[in-house]
């Protein structure tokens, strides 16, 4: 039987292109590009993942998530990763696990070596296994010279949206934050006319930022970028204007919106009841116990951690706000032993039906969390997997961005769609890669500040109704993106067409 299969394989292979996906190293990455792959193969084209053995399981766990048709289709291949031989502990595989910022170079040098070890394995493809394509994330900077090798064209996944991308192209081509004297200076990025879009050095993603600890590394993601033949962004037409054709004309590359991916897998096999994970389950029945659109969520992505001090003055807004409150900590095992007295004193972590605040350590199940109907808020950091799982569920959000590119995402909620209320934060708060890991050791945001957002984002009168309003037709349009000539739909087959 086995062997049945292993030949059907092939034989669809030969027939269909084979599209060979390569994640970048990073949790919250992995999640959008093995959905894509779970597309493309539900579409009918044959995928190989490839990845690490730490990381096996994950993207496993996702492809078994695309139910037969699609999963069939997909193999996943793992390739060992020297994290002992470049200084990293043993098993670390991911970008999110690295003990310290300091070890982030060493981390890149380690995948800088598994491309090598890829490479010789895609050239050991042959037949109707052949790699047609390439799909690589944007760390895997190597990709595009196998991929010449190989013969095939070899498309970028960032992770970011087309509307921020393209703010990066103007930054790149204009250059405005050079010219600035000081790093708090706000300087024009009119990425999409008429809108505003104001920026300080401060708020731009890292390959921009003086201080970038792998700033060689940032010098190849942008060869890699102009070298690529194409760019997949998980994200759909109608969400973001015309950024996605206006990326296309300024890069000169075909630009695939195919998402929100999201929603690509089957609910029932998302719920998080099914699963056996206790905290899941603990989480989604405390929001059961909650009324409608009466809970607001809170968490900052796979890695977000606040600063000690800064953490307080949100926690203090939240256990103070009318609203009951979901709050996810990240790396609340390091916080300092008064903060985590205070948590224990004002939260509850145990899931206890009428609690006011639920504050989860572990790993959320968000796109569930988000898609219940007791949730009538988001608070997040702006990372794009969030800001679009919010879009697809329909949930406004208040902004508060962390780093990287998530300062431009907070102009698209807030200014470009309306769907989002600013906190007001003007420089990085938190994040992996800026200074100390956890940003300032004080605090930007008061505690009142953060109450004035959330009474906005959940008792916005007239205005929060029409945020609320834009969100919902915003939802409405996702799902018709992904149906049936739908705009992601035509796209993903475009993807597919250009690989043959
Ligand atoms: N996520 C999750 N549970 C958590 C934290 C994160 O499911 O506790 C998922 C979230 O749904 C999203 C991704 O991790 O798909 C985070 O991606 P995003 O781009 O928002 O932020 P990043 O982690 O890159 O900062």
């Amino acid at each position: 039987d086995c062997h049945r299969n292993e030949s059907q394989r092939e034989l669809e292979m030969g027939t269909k292109p084979h599209f060979v996906v390569i994640p970048w190293l990073a949790t919250s990455h992995m999640i959008p590009i093995v959905d894509i792959a779970c597309l493309l193969a539900a579409h009918g084209a044959a995928v190989t993942v490839i990845t690490t053995p730490a990381n096996a399981q994950l993207v496993q766990s996702r492809v078994d998530r695309a139910g037969d048709q699609g999963a069939s289709r997909i193999t996943v291949t793992t390739i060992p990763f020297p994290a002992a031989e470049a200084g990293l502990p043993e098993g670390c595989e991911r970008v999110d696990h690295v003990p310290s910022p300091d070890m982030v170079p060493s981390f890149f040098d380690a995948a800088m070596q598994f491309g090598d070890a890829v490479a010789q394995h895609c050239r050991r493809l042959t037949g109707p296994r052949r790699p047609s394509c390439l799909i690589a994330g944007i760390s895997h900077t190597w990709a595009h010279v196998l991929a010449r090798e190989l013969g095939a064209p070899c498309f970028i996944f960032h992770g970011f949206c087309a509307f921020s991308l393209l703010c990066c192209e103007y930054l790149h081509a204009h250059r405005p934050h050079e010219a600035v004297s000081s790093p708090d200076e706000l300087f024009d990025v009119p990425t999409l006319p008429p809108f505003e879009c104001r920026l300080t050095r401060r708020q731009l993603p890292l390959q921009f930022l003086p201080s970038c600890p792998v700033e060689y590394r940032m010098r190849e993601f942008r060869e890699f970028e102009l070298a690529a033949d194409g760019i997949v962004v998980n994200s759909f037409e109608e969400l973001e204007r015309d950024s996605a054709a206006r990326l296309a004309a300024a890069t000169g590359k075909k630009v695939f919106a195919v998402g929100p991916v999201s929603l690509c897998c089957s609910p029932p096999l998302d719920d998080p009841r099914a699963a056996s994970d206790d905290d899941a389950k603990r989480c989604m029945a405390w929001l059961d116990a909650k009324k409608a659109r009466s809970v607001l969520y809170v968490s900052f992505g796979s890695a977000g951690r606040m600063a000690p001090a800064q953490l307080m003055q949100l926690g203090v807004a939240l256990v103070s706000c009318p609203w009951p409150v979901l709050w996810v900590i990240k790396g609340a095992g390091s916080l300092p032993g008064d903060v985590k007295e205070w948590l224990r004193e004002n939260t509850d972590a145990d899931g206890v039906a009428d609690s006011q605040c639920l504050a989860l350590r572990g790993w959320a199940p968000q796109v569930a969390i988000l898609s219940h109907r007791a949730v009538g808020g988001f608070v997040t950091h702006c990372g794009w997997g969030s800001t679009l799982e919010s879009v697809a569920a329909g949930v406004p959000m208040a902004a508060w961005p962390f780093t990287a590119e998530q300062f431009v995402n907070e102009k698209l909620i807030v200014d470009v769609l309306g769907i989002g209320v600013s906190i007001g934060v003007t420089k990085p708060t938190g994040g992996m890669l800026t200074a100390g890991g956890g940003g300032e050791e004080t605090a930007e945001v008061g505690t009142e500040q953060v109450k004035r957002a959330l009474n906005s984002l959940m008792d916005g009168g007239v205005e929060g109704e029409e945020r609320a309003k834009k969100v919902n037709e915003l939802k409405a349009k996702a799902y018709a993106a992904l149906e049936k000539e739908g705009s992601s739909y035509m796209n993903l087959e475009k993807l597919i067409l250009s690989a043959v």
